[in-house]
């Protein structure tokens, strides 16, 4: 597209020149699972293991101070690409799911009680589902379910209702879908929320990736991204939350680095963030997230997503001519992110996954770890092709030709 220089980029990601099946070129749809990593990111691992690998915070030797800082650093950095009012209230975590699970352990069990209420959406990721419901059936208290309407969009009515009941503590969102991209209307829900005390935590997995995100203007209580969607490394996340939250919140797990002072019967809690990273963190994953930070604020978020506007327009546009084809989500591209989930004719989504990747395409079937969603649609599964900045309109024609050869073989 015009938006970036996509010849550049592709050239930093070494894997995107490897063959699949022996001679096809990789065609790689399936960035909203995890998206490939530039050598930038790469290379910044190897060099901390090469170079200065050691452990962070306790020493005062120089490899120490080196990979304390490179660490540190990092978070300065998240705090800026989200618009973080404190560096302190950024948490490293081991992902979008650590994230979560910390919120429901640290927050919501010491606050949440019986008849209590928490609402999630039909379009949560299981990670955004499962915590909750242990905190509501441990406490005695309810979870409820803001619907999805035919368009792929929140039903906000559902909220209001929820909220009405003066029994709402916390609501919890995705900020986009994983597989209708949509991207929920964030900043009228936390407003609506607010007026009742009730807490918010938006899951961001999907749109730190892809979209420029501002946590100040977002104005929730947690916030939950992983580094592995978004070019970064596996095993490294971001709990973000209030300072006053996160100074009330009982820690998540006890251990090294956690503590202040530790006597025979009693501990006293290491300043924030600390309280809440015990243990040997991920140092070189977190040096590779930094890598990767660097490499998305330099092609500009907004860059990024009107790339990803531009592609999955061009897709839509191709896929919605195709017979026998159900297109899930919203119509219009600037309303959703780059994933698409379909089903074409009665091809089961494993035998379309496994027929285009005889071509060299790797897309998603299945459920997306969203039963709940696919409950709402009244399917078992989807396939999803998901794009990134490295993917071209040329790819996505690669793509619209092989679907068509499985519908031939499947006599659509
Ligand atoms: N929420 C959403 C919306 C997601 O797409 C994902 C990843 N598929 C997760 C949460 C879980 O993220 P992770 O597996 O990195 O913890």
């Amino acid at each position: 597209t015009s938006f970036i220089n996509i010849e550049n980029i592709r050239n930093d990601f070494p894997i995107l020149k490897r063959k699949v099946h022996k001679d096809k070129p990789l065609v790689y749809f399936d960035n909203a699972a995890t998206t490939q990593k530039p050598i930038q990111v790469i290379e910044s691992i190897s060099n901390y293991y090469l170079n200065y690998n050691s452990n962070i915070h306790r020493a005062v030797h120089e490899l120490a101070e080196e990979a304390t800082l490179a660490y540190e650093t990092t978070r300065d950095k998240i705090a800026k690409f989200i618009n973080a009012k404190n560096r302190e209230e950024i948490v490293f975590v081991r992902g979008t799911t650590e994230a979560i699970n910390l919120v429901a352990y640290a927050w919501a069990r010491q606050n949440i009680n019986k008849d209590d209420i928490i609402v999630t959406t039909e379009y949560e990721h299981h990670s955004n589902i499962v915590p909750w419901q242990l905190v509501t059936k441990e406490k005695g208290a309810k979870l409820e379910y803001i619907g999805v309407d035919d368009n792929g969009e929140l039903i906000l009515d559902h909220l209001d209702k929820y909220l009405a009941t003066g029994k709402v503590k916390l609501v919890t969102f995705s900020q986009m879908s994983n597989v209708l991209g949509t991207i929920t209307n964030s900043e009228e829900i936390v407003k609506r929320c607010k007026k009742y005390g009730a807490r918010v935590l938006i899951d961001g997995a999907q749109s730190v990736p892809h979209m420029k995100v501002d946590l100040q203007k977002l104005d929730c209580d947690f916030f939950a991204f992983s580094a592995h969607k978004m070019l970064g490394p596996t095993g490294v996340g971001v709990l973000w939350a209030r300072k006053e939250l996160l100074q009330e919140m009982v820690p998540f797990n006890g251990g090294g680095d956690m503590i202040r002072e530790v006597h025979k019967y009693e501990t006293t809690w290491n300043d924030l963030p600390y309280k809440f990273e015990a243990g040997t963190p991920n140092i070189a994953d977190v040096i590779g997230f930094s890598a990767a930070l660097d490499y998305l604020d330099k092609i500009g978020m907004d860059k990024v997503r009107e790339h990803e506007i531009e592609l999955t327009k061009y897709a839509l546009d191709k896929l919605s001519q195709m017979k026998g084809i159900i297109l899930y989500g919203p119509k219009d591209a600037t309303k959703r992110g780059g994933v698409i989930s379909f089903n074409l004719g009665d091809i089961h989504p494993h035998d379309l996954a496994t027929i285009i990747d005889e071509d060299g395409i790797a897309i998603r079937s299945g459920h997306h770890c969203a039963q709940v969603l696919m409950e709402r649609l009244d399917v078992s599964a989807t396939s999803r092709a998901s794009f990134y900045i490295y993917n071209t309109k040329e790819e996505v024609d690669v793509f619209i030709k092989s679907l068509n050869r499985a519908k031939e073989l499947f006599k659509i």
